[in-house]
């Protein structure tokens, strides 16, 4: 494989917690039935597809242009305001080896808060680059349809086969495998790992030390 696109939260930044907490107050705050599972089970969409969704589900209308945009602002700074986000652990790691190894990385994120892919570089380490990014603003519908990652799939010149996702949502991989693309699921948040094999997973890691693992046996077999 010669790609590897990557899903930014709760893959490159440890940062599910706290956008899921971001999302319950500012929902509740909103008189919305909002839980933080509610913020883990919707991971992935971008967060004006999260608003949307559930002013459908729980109200039985359309959202607003003006209560989406209202309600994003708030939660984005309700999870700047929880602080500093850190690297997924051993995800480092397993970036300096794709590097050195000349892999191409790319980031395939949902989200719309450029506070976090803008310094990637400084918060994670020089592994990125702009031209190598779909964030929500570079798409009409976001994940779990696969636009997002045939994007990147078609930005990045390769056949199919070249390509691997690394996800750790379920909506996530969903749209991956949607996009036709091999998907590895690295279980980094609450959830079952059942509720990945179920989007069609091909491999379902428990933490980066085991993906990194797998990369070494993969490379050293060819
Ligand atoms: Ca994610």
């Amino acid at each position: 494989m010669k790609a590897f696109f990557f899903d930014q939260d709760g893959i490159l930044y440890d940062s599910m917690p706290k956008h899921a907490r971001a999302w319950a107050e500012v929902m509740q705050a909103h008189g919305f039935d909002f839980t933080e599972e509610d913020g883990f089970m919707n991971e992935g969409r971008t967060g004006q597809d999260v608003i949307r969704e559930a002013i459908m589900e729980l109200e039985n209308r359309e959202a607003t242009e003006d209560e989406i945009w209202e309600i994003y602002e708030e939660k984005s700074k309700a999870f700047k305001a929880l602080g500093e986000v850190e690297p997924v652990e051993g995800v480092v790691d397993v970036l300096r080896f794709l590097k050195k190894n000349k892999k191409e990385i790319w980031v395939v994120t949902g989200s719309g808060q450029a506070s976090l892919f803008d310094n990637l570089n400084t918060k994670i380490g020089p592994f990125f680059d702009r031209q190598r990014m779909i964030t929500a603003f570079d798409v009409t519908h976001g994940k779990p349809d696969p636009e997002p990652y045939l994007k990147a799939w078609d930005k990045s010149k390769y056949p199919k086969k070249d390509c691997c996702v690394i996800e750790n949502a379920p909506l996530g991989v969903r749209s991956a495998k949607a996009a036709g693309l091999f998907t590895i699921a690295v279980n980094t948040g609450p959830l079952a790992d059942i509720a990945l094999w179920n989007e069609g997973a091909d491999l379902v890691f428990p933490n980066m030390s085991e993906l990194l693992d797998w990369l070494k046996k993969e490379a050293s077999s060819r």
